[in-house]
This record gives C-alpha cells, structure tokens and sequence, in this order.
C-alpha cells in the first residue's frame, strides 16, 4: 500500500510559473488551454531534464562501458524505479518502457492473443473505449480467432454493469477497458470490474491514459494484472509510454518485437534466446530522453500530490458543468454520477466545430471531433462534441473566460 501523503498546500500560481507555454499568446489573447486530454503543457523541470541529457550525457545505454553510456543508463533505470513507486508496482522488471498507450495495446493484444487466445475464445472491451484500445484487440482476435465482446454504454455514460457481468463465459480470457472515458469522463468503477473478471479466472488490462494524471493509480491494491498509459498525458515528453504487467504474466508472454537489446544469444544455426523482463519487450535504442524525462514529470506530480490536483481538478469539473448547464440549448455529453476532469458537450443546432473555431480565436484550446470514440458518438446518434478537459495548472478564471467566450460564439452561430 502506499504510504499516507502528507497535505500539500495547492499553490496553482506558483504551479502555472512552472509551465512557460501558461504565459504565451495566441491570437493576442493569453492562452486558455482546455485540450489536456490530448496532451498536457510540460513544466520546466522536464524541460530542463531533456535539455540536461542531451547537452551533459547523451549516449546509447546498456551497451557502452563509457560513463556517459553509464550515466545514461543509471538515469533510465532510476525513471524506471520511479514508474514503479508512482504506480506502486512489486517490481521495475514489470514496468516495460514503449511510445505510448497505443503502442503498450498493440504489444500486450498481440503476446497476450498468441500466448491464450484459441478460436472461440473471448476478448470483453466496452463501448466506451478509445480506438487504440480497440482496434489492436480486434486484429490480434482475428488472427487467432478470437471473438470481441462489448460492455454496452448507458444513457448517463456510465457502463452497464449488469451486463458485463452477464458477457463472461467459459471461454472469456481478457477483459480490456478504460480506466476513464477520454469523451465521457466517466470513472469506472476499477476495483469492482476487477474483482469480477478475476472471479471468472479472467485477466484484466486497465487503459489509465486518462487517469494516470488525474487519480491514484494504485495497481496493487486494485490487483490489476496489466496497465498502460502515456508520457504525455501526464506533463511528460510524447514518444513515451509504459505497460504495467504482473511479473508472471508478463514473463509468461512470448516475445513481440525483435532486435536489439531484447535477446540474450542470437545464433544463426540454433536461433535466439530472449532477455529476461524488462529488456525482452524493449527491442531497440528506447527513448531514453523521453523516458528520463517521464521520471522527471512523475517526480513533479508526486511533489504536487496526486490527491491534491484530483481534488483541484474536481473543483474546475464542478464548477464548469454548473456553468455551461446554464447556457441555453446546452447538452452535456456523459453525466455519470463518478466523473473525473473532462466535459463533453453540444449546443443545439450548432457543429460542434463552429464553436470550436470561434473559441480558438478567443485564444481557448478545446477539442471537437468524435475524440477517436465512434462507438460513443454511435450510441449517442451524434457526429462529435466539443470537449473541455483539465489539468492541474487551469484556473475558475479560465472557466469564466471560456464561458464568455461560448456565449458570444452562440449568438454569433445561432
Ligand atoms: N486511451 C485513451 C483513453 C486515450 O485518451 C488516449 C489518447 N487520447 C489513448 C488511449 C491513446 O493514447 P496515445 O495516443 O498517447 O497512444
């Protein structure tokens, strides 16, 4: 379990001066920046982390007996034991370094699909899923004849759970699902889903690309068996992400990408052998800046307290949803009853990217599309949404800034 944290005074002022992109321009207004579900704004420090790897010790790691290949590789090894202390892993063995949280779908669809999916065999995911956690399942499932199964959305945006409980089979092997809804918000009730695939001998894998920044991951506590997520998402570099998987599982699962770093021998007449986790899923030279850098964000969010940026974030969802349901012809997408961070919503008669546009001249940054969520957009018979999403460093003041702008968005499409 993780140790108390202690309490932290949320100083967002002092927070926003660590992000030098807060205090630019666009269009000549100052910058509200409401797309953090797509990436968030990097602080200083990493920054800096990159900017000190690349002008003090770049250099390969685990190959060189030089010291800046040492250094190098002290360095990705101490992010890795970050990785594993921010997600209260047993081991860094079980932290596999990759791009990102598509990249960390692909590689356990595909190891995990040769090593227990037969024909006939069952993958459950949900309708709420992004495509990255879908897409890879179904073509890892085609070549081994494996069958997808969808936990059905409610109207409110919350799962079914009675009917995932009832998808389970003999034949169920995986259950995949999202920690929380990058379009929705909703929060899905982790422990309990959990609970219930491991009751039926099922394995789980937990998409945390949008609660990795904004809960307490804990994967023990929650017995979970494989999580991913992505550096950026979480104030780190893009190109960098992690999949989480129980020492066994995970040593368990053959080999997905061949190359460098990831053999133990390689012979021509008798072929190879692998390296032992982590390195036999990290094939080839990592993102070693990216990685570092990761550690360095990981560090900054300790240091903010996860609890105190969730409580924080709360707030600014509150306070948003309070205010946008008092604009006229306002529809909000998704209004489960645990949310975390993230508002999707529509103004009747208006093409979600109208009002996009107009805000982007206000100098507001908010997404419109279908969020890479067909499903979603399917059940709710809409094209797409505009979305707020927040971060630790956004203020009420910018609520207040974005609704204003809204309003005149609206009389000037309506
Ligand atoms: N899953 C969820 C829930 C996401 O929000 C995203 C990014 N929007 C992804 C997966 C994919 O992440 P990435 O593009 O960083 O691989």
């Amino acid at each position: 379990m993780r140790q108390q944290q202690p309490i932290i005074m949320f100083d967002i002022q002092a927070i926003r001066k660590d992000f030098p992109i807060l205090s630019t321009q666009v269009y000549n207004k100052p910058l509200v920046y409401f797309d953090n579900g797509a990436t968030t704004q990097k602080p200083q420090i990493v920054i800096d982390t990159l900017t000190e790897y690349y002008s003090g010790y770049n250099s390969n790691v685990h190959r060189g007996v030089h010291l800046l290949s040492q250094k190098a590789t002290d360095a990705e090894e101490a992010a890795r034991a970050t990785v594993q202390g921010f997600i209260n892993a047993a081991r860094p063995e079980e932290i596999i370094f990759t791009k990102g949280t598509t990249d960390s779908i692909n590689l356990l669809a595909n190891a995990y699909c040769k090593a227990h999916i037969r024909p006939g065999d069952e993958i459950i995911i949900t309708q709420m899923e992004h495509h990255s956690n879908i897409v890879p399942w179904q073509l890892a499932a085609e070549e081994r004849g494996g069958i997808i199964k969808v936990v059905p959305l409610q109207e409110d945006g919350s799962l079914d759970m009675n009917a995932y409980k009832a998808l389970f089979s003999p034949r169920t092997r995986i259950v995949a699902f999202t920690w929380v809804s990058n379009t929705l918000g909703t929060v899905n009730p982790v422990a309990e889903m959990v609970q219930i695939a491991h009751e039926h001998g099922c394995h789980v894998m937990v998409d945390a690309a949008q609660a990795i920044q904004h809960l307490v991951v804990d994967v023990r506590s929650m017995d979970i068996d494989f999580l991913v997520f992505s550096g950026h998402k979480i104030y780190a570099p893009t190109g960098i992400g992690v999949l989480y998987g129980k020492y066994d599982l995970l040593a368990a699962l053959p080999p997905y990408q061949g190359g460098g770093s990831m053999i133990k021998t390689v012979s021509l007449p008798t072929g190879t052998t692998y390296a032992e986790l982590p390195h036999r899923f990290e094939a080839g030279t990592p993102n070693i800046a990216g990685i570092i850098g990761l550690g360095a964000a990981l560090k900054y969010v300790a240091d903010k307290g996860i609890e105190a940026i969730a409580a924080h974030e709360h707030q600014l969802l509150e306070y948003a949803t309070q205010q946008l349901k008092q604009i006229p012809g306002m529809r909000i997408i998704g209004e489960a009853s645990e949310k975390s961070a993230t508002v999707s919503f529509l103004v009747d008669g208006i093409h979600p990217f109208d009002i996009g546009e107009l805000l982007d001249k206000q100098g507001i940054a908010v997404r419109t599309g279908h969020h890479c969520c067909q499903p979603i957009m399917d059940k709710y018979c809409i094209p797409g949404t505009v979305r707020i999403s927040f971060a630790m460093y956004n203020t009420q003041a910018e609520i207040d800034i974005m609704i204003d702008a809204l309003k005149r968005a609206i009389v000037m499409l309506g």
